[in-house]
């Protein structure tokens, strides 16, 4: 690459370093000193920059006022367990006019867009509605316009609803209360209003300004004024995006498909994404292959807030990665590979020996009033429950014990999974994958232990479990 930017042959340079008693091949890693004095020995004038300025100008200029034009809203429910997040999600979608013309089977990608029959758009995000997935909700507010809380009018405010305020809250993002389940005989909007006010969420009827719609999503009722207020909210934010330029945004979603390999849903934040566009997306790049939309249609284009898989992505990001069109494979490649140098140091994992639950945890006690590290790699089906899983586990840290994962990522447990485990002494947590036979063979000769799961709440339980009895004072 050195060679390349100084056009001069590569064999020239390894011939060069050869002279100065290095064997070298065209790929290897160069220092910096080491590449400042070919640089200057070739005859080039040389720039240091700090490696942090890889990224200078990623996000390219801002948007003259000019350029703006409207946007869809991109919305989030929340709310506690059972108040129907999932079928409201779910009825949303019939309020969209073009999905029936359009047809085809609509699958989840992590976020959905409907037209309403006013012609005016919204996009839902459609995360999973359970509680270890509230950090990942949390960052999905990011790209969130309007959170709506739902609540079953039978129940009232419970604990997640009230989490789900606190998220809304701390993100700035306008709420609007949804009372579900008012076909039942019991429900009770009123009390659910009254309850809301201790929270601090003053809705009209009460004199405030926040928009509480009563729902049925059973029975779709309600929807209209549900997306009525979803619009007017939208209007009250001006959103807007510039759509002619290069596209950047978030990553919602991501999985290692058998047949079609790494796949992202991306919503886009400004801008237009193509077909053929080169996407750095967290530490992954890619040339965009192809856009495929909920209904698995194929999409030339996607503008601001039109969520859409990409594949083509050399791996699966990160859900919440940001991702942005870049010129050239070069400029992917640079980014990337940074960013990728600047995780591993960032895990820089420590030698031991031994590495199960139960040896990682009783090391732990050793160390008594301070804080320890109790290391976990974690290996799962799709980004999503990595990052759930990693959250929910290092949320039971104790005061004595903090649980750390050092290494989550989606696909089967590798051998480099096992030596990773193995040197930082961690055990590894398998969700929903397997252990290729050489992984298994070395984990069993150096003693690491693999632990299987597919519910993920055993999976936390099992580890609460092992922490709290480790931790258990002795008779
Ligand atoms: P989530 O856990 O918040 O996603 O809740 P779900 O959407 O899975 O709904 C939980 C239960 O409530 C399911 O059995 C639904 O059928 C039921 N449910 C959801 N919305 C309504 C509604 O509007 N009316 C009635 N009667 N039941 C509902």
């Amino acid at each position: 690459e050195l060679a390349n930017r100084m056009t001069e042959r590569v064999a020239d340079v390894v011939k060069f370093m050869m002279k100065q008693g290095e064997m070298m091949r065209a790929n290897d890693m160069l220092d910096a000193d080491m590449a400042e004095l070919i640089v200057e020995e070739f005859g080039h004038t040389v720039k240091r920059v700090s490696e942090a300025d890889v990224e200078i100008g990623l996000e390219g200029p801002d948007d003259d006022e000019g350029d703006l034009v409207g946007r869809p809203p991109v919305v989030t429910i929340m709310g506690h367990v059972d108040h129907g997040k999932t079928s409201l999600l779910d009825a949303m979608r019939s309020t969209d006019v073009v999905s029936g013309e359009a047809g085809g089977i609509t699958q989840h990608i992590g976020a959905y867009q409907v037209t309403l029959e006013s012609g005016d758009k919204i996009t839902f995000l459609d995360t999973p509605g359970h509680a270890a997935f509230s950090a990942m909700r949390a960052r999905g507010a990011d790209i969130t316009d309007i959170v709506i809380i739902v609540v079953a009018a039978d129940d009232g405010v419970m604990p997640q609803t009230i989490e789900a305020i606190s998220h809304a809250k701390a993100a700035g993002v306008p709420i609007i209360i949804a009372v579900n389940k008012i076909d039942k005989p019991e429900a009770d909007a009123n009390k659910v209003l009254t309850e809301l006010l201790q929270y601090d969420i003053q809705v009209e009827a009460m004199g405030g300004e926040v928009q509480a719609i009563e729902v049925s999503a059973k029975e779709k009722m309600g929807l209209d004024n549900l997306t009525e207020a979803i619009t007017l909210q939208a209007e009250i934010l001006e959103l807007q995006a510039n759509p002619d330029r290069d596209a950047d945004g978030v990553v919602v979603e991501s999985q290692l498909d058998k047949g079609r390999g790494p796949v992202a849903t991306v919503l886009v934040k400004r801008g237009t994404l193509k077909r053929g566009d080169i996407v750095v997306a967290g530490s992954q790049w890619g040339k965009v292959r192809a856009l495929v939309n909920e209904r698995g249609q194929q999409l030339k284009e996607a503008g601001p807030t039109v969520p859409a898989e990409i594949l083509g992505l050399d791996g699966a990001p990160d859900p919440g990665d940001p991702f942005v069109v870049v010129d050239n494979e070069q400029r992917a490649r640079e980014i990337t590979e940074y960013r990728i140098r600047m995780k591993k140091q960032a895990r820089g994992a420590g030698p031991t020996a031994k590495a199960s639950l139960e040896q990682m945890l009783s090391r732990l006690q050793s160390g008594a009033g301070e804080t320890s590290e109790a290391p976990l790699v974690v290996k799962g089906d799709v980004q999503g429950s990595v990052e759930a899983i990693t959250q929910a586990v290092e949320k039971m840290s104790t005061e004595e014990v903090r649980a750390r994962v050092i290494y989550g990522a989606v696909g089967g447990i590798s051998e480099s999974d096992v030596l990773l485990a193995q040197s930082s002494g961690a055990p590894i947590i398998a969700f929903n994958t397997r252990a290729n036979k050489q992984a298994r063979e070395l984990a069993e000769r150096e003693g690491v232990e693999i632990r299987y799961y597919s519910v993920i709440y055993d999976l936390i339980d099992d580890v609460r479990d092992t922490l709290s009895g480790m931790l258990a004072p002795e008779k």
